[in-house]
């Protein structure tokens, strides 16, 4: 038997959500709800210094707005140092890990001496020059084998949208951080202790992060946690063709009219135009058009 579905929408409180952030939110609320299931909300407030104060409770007050509200109280990252420090300590025992000693400029130039830096890569591949050691460097951030026992990690999975996937996360991403050379935790471990943690069955968040999936099951698959289904939505651009983000001018959507931003968003997903009184109504309509779409 299949476990109980258990969905979350896990922003990071860099600002206020946008019609973007809120497709997203959507598409993860409609999913729990189509499914008979929880859904949860999780701060993902790690990355302290891109944290705006007070952002947490302005996105919990327009998911409210919106009626999407919660089934447990908020957890928040920065309070489960913890769970990731043991998941670090746990991938260090099993050999996993290892300490970088290399700046990003360091990176850089050992990628121009193999001759494999492109600049149209806006990541870098690292090239492992710490696996066998820091040879005198000071230690930075810590790393975790992508190559383990000579074989590259290769993932494959089936995203609910996009369909078949795979990524060489060996060749395309190289080792990756787990543990930042600022001493804060990496986006990569702490959103596969949390999702483990809280027991996720589903994770639907935006396609910007699809990339990132591979790494998150390598990871699980070496902490042996269960490996979720995944659904990445569409994204929406600015003005500038590019990923809706503050950078390009994305703004708060506007309170005042919860349903015209919502019928935004749904129509993001793929969703016809409802036709509704009331916030509450609305979402009744949506979780029957998202069920005849993406669980029926
Ligand atoms: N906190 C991430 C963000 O806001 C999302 C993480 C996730 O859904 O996996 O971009």
């Amino acid at each position: 038997m299949s476990k109980p579905y258990v969905g979350r929408f896990a922003p990071s409180p860099t600002g206020p959500l946008h019609a973007g952030s809120l497709v997203a939110a959507l598409a993860s609320w409609l999913d729990a709800r189509a499914h008979g299931g929880r859904w949860l909300v999780r701060i993902e407030d790690v990355d302290a210094p891109r944290c705006v104060s007070g952002a947490d409770e302005v996105i919990l007050g327009q998911l409210a707005i919106c009626g999407l509200l919660p089934d447990e109280v908020p957890v928040y990252q920065s309070r489960r140092g913890e769970a990731y420090q043991d998941a670090l300590d746990r991938l260090h025992k099993l050999g996993l890990t290892y300490a970088c000693g290399c700046t990003r400029r360091a990176i850089e130039e050992a990628l121009v001496q193999l001759g494999i830096l492109h600049e149209r890569f806006e990541e870098r591949v690292y090239p492992g020059t710490c696996r066998q050691g820091l040879h005198g460097k000071q230690p930075r951030a810590t790393r975790v084998l992508t190559v383990c026992g000579g074989i590259e990690a290769v993932i494959t999975w089936t995203d609910r949208r996009l369909g078949k996937q795979r990524q060489n996360v060996a060749r395309e991403v190289g080792d990756f951080v787990v543990h930042r050379a600022d001493g804060l935790w990496a986006y990569q471990l702490a959103v596969v202790v949390d999702d483990a943690w809280q027991g996720i069955t589903d994770v639907v968040r935006g396609e910007d992060l699809a990339d990132n999936t591979a790494r998150q099951i390598h990871l699980q698959r070496l902490l042996g946690l269960a490996v979720p289904r995944y659904l990445h939505t569409p994204l929406v651009l600015g003005a500038d063709g590019h990923k809706l983000s503050k950078q390009n001018g994305a703004t708060a959507f506007d309170a005042g009219e919860p349903m015209v931003a919502l019928q935004a968003a749904a129509t993001t997903l793929g969703l016809p135009r409802l036709e509704a009184g009331s916030v509450s109504q609305w979402l009744a309509a949506a979780v029957q058009a998202w069920h005849a779409r993406w669980v029926a």
